[in-house]
């Protein structure tokens, strides 16, 4: 595990999160500083997850009937570059932003959140998905 130490890093200033990557990344892909070892700190050391910022608005875009459509916004909001988080039946923990890393078959609706700022960036990205 590593982790940007940039306190300046825009995808920190962004979500208030540490970025943190796997023993093979060199650099912070959002602002190219090099990386050191260890996992990023965090206010809150029982979680064992990035916690969003609070202070974020999320808003529901949509719900994934599927882990196949599922796998489509994801495509979709990852290409657009777009963050967001989803929550679903059998996750009860919100993900981080970035990535959605799905460890276990889904078998419920999953609703995904992107932040207010994001939200007509995301419909636009999602509207094949949503038609
Ligand atoms: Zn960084």
């Amino acid at each position: 595990m590593k982790h940007c130490p940039n306190l300046d890093c825009h995808g920190l200033a962004k979500f208030k999160i540490v970025s943190e990557f796997n023993d093979t990344a060199k650099i912070c892909s959002d602002c190219q500083t090099p990386l050191v070892d260890g996992p990023a700190p965090r206010p809150n050391e029982l979680g064992g997850r990035p916690q969003p910022d609070p202070d974020i608005e999320l808003v529901p875009i949509l719900v994934a009937r599927d882990q196949a459509q599922l796998i489509l916004i994801e495509e979709a909001l990852d290409m657009a570059e777009i963050p967001y988080m989803a929550k679903g039946e059998q996750i009860q923990d919100l993900f981080g932003f970035g990535r959605l890393t799905i460890v276990n078959p889904i078998t419920g609706p999953v609703e995904i959140y992107v932040t207010s700022t994001d939200v007509d960036a995301a419909r636009q990205a999602l509207a094949e998905i949503l038609d």
